[in-house]
């Protein structure tokens, strides 16, 4: 920072992840001054340690099968081996091809960025390396990091995601605690890179979170990959050496590896930021806020993974946006969670928008709710592919289509038109006539609600 580095703003922001530069593009966008503080690299954790780096390495596993099957189809391939420090090199370059254009963005864009470890000192001040810096509004958005379990120290044979990206070789044998969404796509990427991959959960079911229907099939599909899973028992503990760790099991099991991967969640990046110090309410390191993500303090607000609910990137650009409208003086429509798309990009993968039906008939009554799935073994593409999957829509009996739940290669990317649907309460027989081409997945979804309808066209009555 020179001395004509502006240290007061409109809008300051504590973090340059995807909540915080969210804020900031739009609120600068709106005509206001921003700053703001990263002490790391801005794009923060979706970009350097999340979403971009595992999506490419879901990438290169995806090579990896295409290249161990193709024979199946009459391509003569052969999966020989992962070379890993290419993998990593093909990973780094799309990471720094974004983080390049991100900088020219926020530059674009007169943010002023300060680098640094900041504090909050006052309702409206943050300090960075001994300088006071000062906002009409401050936004809080220093989001998560990976957690442990109390007593399972991180550390060689034992890592996170941050670790495990990392990592220049590709293990024999892994163990992956936790199957959740981080947990089965690290399973994932290992088993397609030729690793024996178990993954440990302590609730009865993988990706726990999503309708029971969408865990079930994606234990079916990890069964068929030769993913083992334990599912319903706690772990104990772990030992680890030279050659590898183990693993023991509440029921007494233990099971050996060479690494074990801890993705039991990530915690808020809160403690010893003067958050407290200044009034804002943390419960268990998560920041407070109102619907309107307001922290009740002064002019603070919170975005991101510190604010309880899905630890999403998009839901961190949207909450940005929106705190950063609010400021303006727009009036931006508040943020419906359920409706927030989820996917785990695991193969195969999991897509999900709205409610499951189980939450469905909580709030809406247990007759008063209507599923249906449609399997992918009538969808064109999806044969084309080799996959099998589902599609299941919940929907309120005469009513609005409340939930979408997917399985199957690749429909991740169909969770556009899905998210649509749900947000705007259309009904089954609103899609219905809405045509989708042929032969793409997508058409999964027209046949759904076709079906829902109550006219099918590719499925039985
Ligand atoms: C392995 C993995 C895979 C993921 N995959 C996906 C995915 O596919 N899709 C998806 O939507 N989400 C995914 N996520 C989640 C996603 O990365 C987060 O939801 C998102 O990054 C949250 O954004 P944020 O701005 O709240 O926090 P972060 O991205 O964590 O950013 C916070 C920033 O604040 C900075 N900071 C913190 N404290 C200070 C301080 N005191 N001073 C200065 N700077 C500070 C940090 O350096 C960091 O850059 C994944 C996460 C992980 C770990």
């Amino acid at each position: 920072m020179t001395e004509s580095t502006p240290h007061s703003f409109d809008v300051l922001v504590l973090g340059g992840g995807s909540g915080g530069y969210a804020v900031a593009l739009r609120a600068s966008q709106l005509g206001l001054s921003v700053g703001m503080v990263e002490e790391a690299k801005v794009g923060g954790t979706c970009l350097h340690w999340g979403c971009i780096p595992t999506k490419a390495l879901l990438h290169a596993a995806e090579v990896a099968d295409h290249a161990r099957h193709g024979e199946s189809i009459g391509v003569n391939t052969e999966f020989h081996s992962i070379d890993m420090p290419k993998v990593n090199a093909y990973k780094q370059g799309v990471v720094d091809r974004l983080y390049k254009g991100l900088q020219g963005l926020v530059k674009s864009r007169n943010v002023t960025v300060i680098d640094g470890h900041g504090t909050l000192v006052g309702p409206d001040a943050i300090e960075v390396r001994g300088e006071r810096y000062t906002g009409t509004n401050v936004i809080l958005a220093s989001g998560s990091y990976a957690r442990s379990l109390p007593g399972l120290e991180i550390g060689g044979r034992v890592m996170t995601s941050d670790q495990a990206l990392a990592m220049d070789w590709v293990p024999r044998s892994v163990i992956v605690l936790g199957g959740g969404v981080i947990g089965v796509e690290f399973a994932s990427v290992w088993k397609s890179f030729g690793a024996d991959v178990t993954v440990i959960e302590a609730l009865p079911h993988l990706v726990p979170n999503e309708d029971e229907s969408l865990s079930k099939g994606l234990e079916r599909a990890f069964r068929k990959r030769g993913i083992d899973f334990t599912l319903g028992v706690r772990f104990q503990g772990v030992t680890q050496d030279d050659n590898g760790v183990t693993v023991t099991l509440e029921d007494g099991k233990t099971i050996s590896a060479d690494v074990l991967l801890v993705a039991v969640g990530r915690g808020p990046r809160t403690a010893g930021l003067g958050f407290e110090e200044q009034g804002v309410r943390v419960d268990r390191g998560f920041v407070l806020t109102d619907e309107k993500l307001h922290t009740g303090i002064a002019n603070i607000y919170a975005v991101g993974d510190i604010v309880p609910g899905l630890q999403l990137a998009h839901r961190g650009f949207q909450q940005g946006i929106f705190v950063a409208e609010q400021i303006a003086g727009l009036s931006p429509a508040p943020i419906v969670e359920a409706n927030i798309p989820r996917i785990t990009y695991c193969e195969p993968e999991v897509a999900s928008v709205g409610l499951t039906e189980a939450k469905a008939k909580e709030r809406y009554g247990e007759d008063k709710v209507k599923s249906l799935e449609y399997n992918l073994g009538g969808n064109g593409k999806s044969q084309i592919l080799g996959t099998a999957g589902f599609v299941k829509l919940v929907r309120v009996v005469d009513g609005p289509v409340v939930g979408v739940h997917m399985l199957g290669s690749r429909v991740g990317e169909q969770i556009g038109e899905a998210q649509l649907i749900v947000s705007w309460d259309a009904h089954p027989e609103d899609v219905a006539p809405l045509i989708h081409a042929h032969p793409t997945q997508n058409e999964s979804l027209g046949e759904a609600h076709l079906a829902l309808a109550g006219k099918p066209l590719h499925a039985h009555d």
